[in-house]
C-alpha cells in the first residue's frame, strides 16, 4: 500500500481507480491489529469503517465524491461522537456513550470522512506523556522504550505509525503540538474560539481548542478549513470568516519572523534542538524570508501562571462527575456525600485528583487573589508582550518542546518535570493564538525534533503557508 502523505493524493488514487475505499479501511484494520502493543486506540469500529468505505466507494462510482471521502480518522478520547463511546481516558466515564456528536465531528462526518476508532490520551487531557491514561501508557513507534507525548498521545502514534491517515486532538497548553513534536508530524493549534467547543471534554474552558494531526501541512488546512466557524451551540465561537487555508497555503510567500532569544540560551533546552532551531534560522534566511532575534523575559512566568489557571478551570469542570450523572457510580452507598466521595475517589486517577485539589485551592477564600487573580493578570500581560512582538512580525519561532521523546517512566514521579515540558507551549495557549508544531531534523538518537512557529489570532492561512514550505513528513 503506498504511504500516503496527503488527502488529495488519496482521492486522486480513488478517482484513478488504483484503490477503494474498502482496500484501505482494510489495509489501517490490518496495521491496527499487528501495532495493537502501541496501544493508541482504545476502541476500533471494523465493522462500521468497512461498512462506511462500501458505500464511499458507491459515492465514488455516482461521481458524489466528499472532500473527505477516503480519509479513516481517529478522535482523541475527549471528542463525542453519537451513539459511541467517550470517557476521556477515565474510569469516572466507564460505560458512557455520548448522545450527539461534537460539532467539529460533524462537520467531518458531512464530508464523508470515516472514523474508525477512539484514540488513547493522558486523563481528562492532563499530561504531557500519555502516561495519566486509565487505559495505560501509548508507546512512540520510532522507540516503543519512550513516550508519545501527550495529552494526545493516541491521536499522535496512531498517524506517526499509519494506523490512521490522521487524527484529532485537543490543546490545552500543547496536547496537539507536544506530541506531534515527539512523533515527527504536524500538529495544529488553532486560535482559540476559531473552532467550535460544543462536544470537546473540558479541561480548562478558556483554552481548550480541537486540533490536528497530521503527516501533511494541506490536510490540516483541509481539515480546520471543514471544522471552522460558528457554530449556534457554541457562543464562545468566533464569527470571523473562515479562510479557504488550502488555498491559502499555496503559492509560497515571504514572512517576518523573530525568534527568542532567551529561550534558546535557556540551559534547559538539549543541545540538539538548540542546533536544529539554528539550522532553520539559517534556512529560513537562506530562502529569503526576515528573521530577528528579540528578548521576551517571561519565560519562568509561563508555566506556573498556565497551571494556576488550568487546575482552577478544571476543578469546576470536573466538578459535574458525581457518580450520579455520568458514568461511574460507587457501589453500595446510600448516603449522598459519601456516594460523591467514593465514586470521586474510585473514578479519578492520581494526577486529576492532584490538579482538582490545586485548583479549588487557588480558588478557596483567602486565596484567590493571590493565585487565581494575580494568575489572569499575568496572562493578561504575557498575551500584550507577545501581541507587542506580533505587531512587527508575523510570526515567532521556538521549539516546541525542550526535550525530545523521554523514557517511559522517566519524568512520572516529578509533576514539576513533567510541567515543564509545556515551557514552549504554554505562551501560545496563554495569548490564544494559533501555533503548529512541525518536524524539522532529529536528535542523535534518531527521535524527531518539534519546532514551533506562532501568530496573530485568525492567521492560520499565512502559518500553515510558512510550515508548507519546509514540511516533509517521512
Ligand atoms: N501538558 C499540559 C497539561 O497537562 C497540556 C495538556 C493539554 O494541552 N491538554 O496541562
Amino acid at each position: 500500500m503506498t504511504h500516503y502523505l496527503s488527502i488529495s493524493e488519496i482521492q486522486k488514487d480513488l478517482r484513478e481507480k488504483r484503490i477503494t475505499c474498502v482496500e484501505l479501511v482494510n489495509y489501517f484494520l490490518t496495521r491496527i491489529k499487528e501495532l495493537k502493543h502501541l496501544n493508541a486506540f482504545l476502541d476500533v469500529y471494523e465493522e462500521e469503517a468497512i461498512s462506511h468505505a462500501k458505500k464511499s466507494d458507491e459515492k465514488i462510482k455516482n461521481g458524489q465524491m466528499g472532500r473527505l471521502t477516503g480519509l479513516v480518522m481517529g478522535l482523541k478520547d475527549v471528542i463525542c461522537y453519537k451513539n459511541h463511546p467517550v470517557q476521556a481516558s477515565s474510569k469516572i466515564l466507564n460505560g458512557f456513550h455520548s448522545i450527539y456528536n461534537a460539532t467539529a465531528v460533524e462537520r467531518l462526518l458531512n464530508e464523508d470522512v470515516n472514523i474508525i476508532g477512539r484514540l488513547n490520551c493522558d486523563e481528562f487531557a492532563m499530561g504531557a506523556s500519555n502516561e495519566n491514561s486509565a487505559f495505560g501508557h501509548v508507546h512512540n513507534f520510532v522507540d516503543e522504550t519512550r513516550v508519545s507525548g501527550g495529552s494526545s498521545g493516541g491521536s499522535a502514534v496512531a498517524v506517526q505509525a499509519n494506523l490512521c491517515h490522521a487524527a484529532l486532538g485537543s490543546d490545552t497548553g500543547g496536547s496537539v503540538r507536544q506530541p506531534a513534536s515527539f512523533c515527527g508530524i504536524v500538529g495544529l493549534k488553532p486560535t482559540y474560539s476559531r473552532i467550535s467547543r460544543y462536544g470537546l471534554i473540558a479541561y480548562a474552558s478558556s483554552f481548550d481548542i480541537i486540533g490536528t494531526l497530521t503527516k501533511s501541512v494541506e490536510d490540516a488546512a483541509l481539515l480546520l478549513e471543514i471544522m471552522a466557524g460558528k457554530d449556534e451551540y457554541d457562543s464562545t465561537v468566533s464569527s470571523s470568516e473562515v479562510q479557504q487555508y488550502s488555498k491559502e497555503i499555496l503559492p509560497a510567500k515571504k514572512y517576518k519572523i523573530a525568534y527568542i532569544k532567551d529561550y534558546l540560551e535557556n540551559p534547559a533546552i538539549n543541545f540538539s534542538i538548540r542546533r536544529e532551531t539554528e539550522n532553520f534560522i539559517s534556512l529560513l534566511k537562506d530562502r529569503k524570508h526576515t528573521i530577528e532575534g528579540v528578548d521576551f523575559p517571561f519565560l519562568d512566568y509561563m508555566v506556573p501562571t498556565y497551571y494556576l489557571l488550568t487546575t482552577a478551570e478544571a476543578s469546576a469542570n470536573l466538578a459535574r462527575y458525581d457518580g450520579l450523572r455520568y458514568g461511574q457510580r460507587a457501589e453500595g452507598i446510600h448516603e449522598l456525600e459519601n456516594l460523591y466521595k467514593k465514586s470521586r475517589t474510585e473514578g479519578f486517577g492520581e494526577e486529576v485528583k492532584r490538579r482538582i485539589m490545586l485548583g479549588t485551592f487557588v480558588l478557596s477564600e483567602g486565596f484567590q487573589d493571590a493565585y487565581f487573580t494575580k494568575a489572569q493578570k499575568v496572562r493578561r500581560v504575557i498575551k500584550d508582550k507577545t501581541m507587542e512582538i506580533l505587531a512587527d512580525y508575523d510570526f515567532i519561532l521556538t521549539p516546541t518542546t525542550p526535550s525530545t521523546a523521554f523514557k517511559l517512566g522517566e519524568h512520572t514521579q516529578d509533576p514539576v518535570q513533567m510541567y515543564l515540558q509545556d515551557i514552549f507551549t504554554v505562551q501560545a495557549s496563554l495569548a490564544g493564538i494559533p501555533a503548529v508544531s512541525f518536524p524539522f531534523g532529529k536528535d542523535d538518537d534518531n527521535l524527531p525534533i518539534g519546532l514551533q512557529l506562532m501568530g496573530r489570532e485568525f492567521c492560520e492561512g499565512d502559518l500553515l503557508n510558512l510550515v508548507n514550505q519546509f514540511v516533509n513528513c517521512p
